[in-house]
């Protein structure tokens, strides 16, 4: 390696296991240079959470992260650990500093078949991570009246909309969205489909929604005509747009193989409903792509907190690691690409290939083992998943 990978380490179950995936499966094999950032809850306490910023500020500097699963706390968690504060979700600061969009990614073994039989590749969500009902507001008018939407430009000009005159009780919300966050989501979106070779299908209800709905539809069109289409047509890959029910009817029609570019709430809903369908949590990868050219990888499951009680007890527990080294090797790829480093993309080509080869084979974690058809050969621990791709990764 010439530049270094931003390495952001966690919390329980999945900060145990981060040591000996780098220990077995990539130490031996790769001149790992990285920035280490302790996000570990204890750490972003003792640091006042400045840990969190800093990662963020180093992946704008190197370009590439990958983050381990952390937790964020809450009042037992406050509890547990003797927290100062309740602080803030790292992957929220880190987003807000990076300014991104997620990608989450299943990975596609032959014996666990996703429960829509016609999807064969895997269906991609890009989520919209920024207004509309994430901040909304709303009230309960609990007497009649006339309720309004004003807006008041900064010179003073007004304009005035009735929303409804209510009779009787009922409840109001309003939301909204930028111009700018709507642009970054669409360069996000068509960055993301090149680098991965994959159209990009993007649906909203703008039909009913003249206006709010309608914008989203507009500056992706645009964004797509003046940035992407001829690099788009020399991929040979389709930017498509259509109606959101029109969409889910031919989401479960589809083969899979695509980016569904999800705006805020249908990107919420949407990917739980692709995750369980394919499968597992623990089969889902993530990625936080920034306009501007940062990338962070990581799992989309979190600590596993069950299992580290599990572990801190003293019994084995059969992790599922495969999220995780998908995000390392996710991560290494990149790093290779952006540094001419064909070596390293193939190094990470091989580790997800011994990966899914291995489970393809019957060797798999107990979570798996639930879904497995043919049934598994082996159940292992997560140790021992991670030492057999290790024997077969030196093979
Ligand atoms: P979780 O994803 O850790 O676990 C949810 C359930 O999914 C588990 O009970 C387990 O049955 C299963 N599961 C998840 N990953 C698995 C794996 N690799 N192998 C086997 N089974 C797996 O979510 P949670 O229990 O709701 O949250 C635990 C902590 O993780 C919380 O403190 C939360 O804040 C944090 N979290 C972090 C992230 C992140 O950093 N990206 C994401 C989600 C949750």
């Amino acid at each position: 390696m010439t530049n270094p990978l931003v390495e952001i380490d966690g919390d329980e179950m999945t900060r145990v296991l981060w040591p000996i995936i780098k220990e077995k499966l990539i130490v031996p094999f790769v001149d790992l240079k990285t920035d280490y950032y302790d996000l570990g809850i204890e750490n972003r306490d003792a640091t006042d959470d400045q840990v969190t910023t800093d990662a963020a500020n180093a992946i704008k500097k190197w370009g590439v992260g990958v983050k381990n699963a952390t937790i964020t706390p809450n009042g037992a968690r406050v509890k547990e650990y003797n927290l100062k504060k309740q602080w803030k979700s790292p992957n929220g600061t880190i987003r807000a500093l990076l300014d991104g969009t997620v990608f989450r990614k299943p990975i596609l073994v032959k014996n666990i078949e996703p429960s829509i039989k016609s999807w064969k590749k895997p269906i991609i969500v890009g989520r919209h991570a920024y207004g509309d009902l994430y901040k909304s507001v709303e009230t309960y008018a609990c007497h009649p009246g006339k309720a309004e939407l004003v807006f008041t430009e900064t010179n003073g000009k007004e304009k005035r909309i009735t929303i409804h005159d209510f009779e009787g009780a009922g409840v109001l919300q309003a939301m909204h969205n930028t111009e700018e966050s709507i642009q970054s989501f669409a360069h996000s979106c068509f960055r993301f489909a090149l680098d991965q070779q994959l159209d990009v299908w993007f649906a909203t209800k703008d039909t009913i929604s003249k206006t709010y709905d309608q914008r989203f539809k507009i500056v992706f069109q645009r964004i797509f005509d003046k940035h992407y289409q001829q690099d788009f047509e020399k991929k040979n890959i389709h930017y498509y747009y259509t109606l959101i029910d029109d969409m889910v009817a031919k989401l479960v029609k589809s083969e899979g193989g695509f980016l569904w570019a999800c705006k805020n709430y249908d990107g919420d809903v949407m990917s739980d409903l692709v995750a369980s369908a394919f499968g597992s949590l623990a089969m889902m990868t993530s990625v936080l792509v920034s306009p501007n050219g940062y990338f962070e990888y990581e799992a989309a499951h979190g600590t596993v907190q069950q299992h580290y009680y599990k572990h801190l007890r003293g019994e084995k527990t059969s992790t599922n690691p495969t999220a995780l080294i998908f995000a390392w090797t996710g991560a290494l790829r990149k790093r290779g690409e952006l540094d001419f480093n064909a070596n390293l993309q193939l190094f990470a080509d091989k580790l997800d290939r011994v990966l899914i080869e291995t489970v393809e084979e019957g060797f798999m974690t107990g979570d798996l083992a639930l879904l497995a058809n043919p049934p598994a050969q082996r159940i292992l621990s997560s140790v021992e998943f991670i030492e057999e791709l290790s024997k077969r990764l030196q093979r």
